[in-house]
C-alpha cells in the first residue's frame, strides 16, 4: 500500500482526482474526508491543504504528492519531482502599479513587496542583489499596493486578469509553475513496484491527453506524403481498401495540430476523414 497526498479542495483538486480516475483508480466519493482508499489499487489518498503537501511527503507521512511546483519551491522541502503533470500552470511574478515607470529590477531597491511566497522572493532578490523588504500576507496580496501596505507584489499569475483589475502590471516572471508529482527521499523496497505501476499509468494518461485518433481513405500514391504530415508513434498504419489504388490510413495527431493536418491531408486527396477520441496510449 502506498499513500498519495492531494489537495482537498481548490484549483488542483479536480485535475488531481481526474488523473487518478483516468489511471483506472476509483476512490469512494463518500469517504473523501481526510483519508480515502482506492478500491482497485493499493493506494490511500490523503486530502490536505496544498501548503502542507510538500512537508508531509518529505517526512514520509505520504509517499507521493500532487502539488503546485510553486508550493514545493516555497516549502524548501526535501522532495524529488517525479513528473510534471501539465495542469495548474501559472507563474510567480513581480507586479507594480501600472502607472509606475518600470525600468528594470533596480526599481525594487528600497521598496516593500507583499507576497505569500517570501522564500522564493527572498532568494530571487538576493540572487539579483536587490535590497527590498518583504511583507508576508496570506491572501489577497493583489490589493496590497492600493491599500498602502506595499509598493509592489510578488504573486501567482495565470491569465493576468487579477492584476489588471487591481491596477497592476506584471514586470518580472520569476518562476514558472505547474502541478508536479513529488516523492519523499526514501521509499521502501516493497513500495517501489507500486509506485512504478502508478507512474506507468500516469504516463499513459499524459501520453493520450491532447491527442486524437485519425483515420481516412487515401490514394495509395499519396501515402508517402501523408507519412510526412503524420509522424505517428512509430509510423501510421496503412491498410488496403477493396477499391484499387486506395488505402485506409490510421494515425494519432495532437489536437492542437489537428485542423492544420486535416487541411494538408485533404490537399493530397484524403477523403472520409474520421477523428476519434483516444482513450489510452500504452507505451
Ligand atoms: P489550499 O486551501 O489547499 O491551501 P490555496 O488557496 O492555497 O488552497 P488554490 O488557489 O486552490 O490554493 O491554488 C492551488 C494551486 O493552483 C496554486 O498553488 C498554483 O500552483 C495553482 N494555480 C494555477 N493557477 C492559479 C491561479 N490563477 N491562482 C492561484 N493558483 C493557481
Ligand atoms: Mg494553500
Amino acid at each position: 500500500m502506498i499513500r498519495i497526498a492531494i489537495q482537498s479542495k481548490g484549483r488542483l483538486n479536480e485535475d488531481s482526482c481526474l488523473l487518478l480516475k483516468d489511471a483506472g483508480i476509483s476512490v469512494d466519493e463518500l469517504k473523501r474526508k481526510f483519508l480515502g482508499k482506492a478500491s482497485d489499487f493499493p493506494l490511500e489518498i490523503l486530502y490536505l491543504r496544498d501548503d502542507d503537501i510538500p512537508e508531509v511527503v518529505a517526512d514520509g507521512s505520504a509517499d507521493l504528492g500532487i502539488v503546485g511546483y510553486n508550493e514545493v519551491a516555497e516549502s524548501g522541502a526535501e522532495v524529488t519531482i517525479l513528473r510534471r503533470l501539465g495542469f495548474g500552470t501559472c507563474r510567480l511574478s513581480l507586479a507594480v502599479p501600472k502607472t509606475d515607470k518600470y525600468d528594470g529590477l533596480s526599481y525594487f531597491n528600497g521598496k516593500a513587496i507583499a507576497t505569500s511566497y517570501p522564500r522564493v522572493l527572498r532568494s530571487f532578490l538576493d540572487k539579483n542583489g536587490i535590497d527590498a523588504s518583504i511583507r508576508e500576507i496570506r491572501g489577497s496580496v493583489e490589493i496590497a499596493p492600493a491599500a498602502g501596505i506595499a509598493d509592489a507584489i510578488f504573486d501567482i499569475v495565470s491569465s493576468g486578469g487579477t492584476l489588471v483589475s487591481n491596477g497592476l502590471k506584471e514586470v518580472e516572471r520569476v518562476l514558472e509553475s505547474e502541478a508536479v508529482l513529488i516523492a519523499g527521499p526514501s521509499l521502501s523496497e516493497d513500495k517501489k513496484p507500486i509506485v512504478d505501476n502508478l507512474l506507468f499509468r500516469f504516463d499513459s494518461v499524459s501520453d493520450s491527453r491532447g491527442k486524437k485518433y485519425i483515420l481516412m481513405n487515401l490514394p495509395t500514391s499519396s501515402v508517402e506524403d501523408a507519412v510526412k504530415i503524420l509522424p505517428a508513434m512509430r509510423s501510421p498504419t496503412v491498410m488496403p481498401l477493396a477499391m484499387d489504388g486506395w488505402c485506409s490510413l490510421h494515425s494519432v495527431v495532437k489536437e492542437s495540430e489537428l485542423w492544420d493536418k486535416v487541411e494538408a491531408l485533404k490537399k493530397i486527396g484524403a477523403e472520409g476523414i474520421l477523428v476519434l477520441n483516444l482513450d489510452k496510449v500504452i507505451a
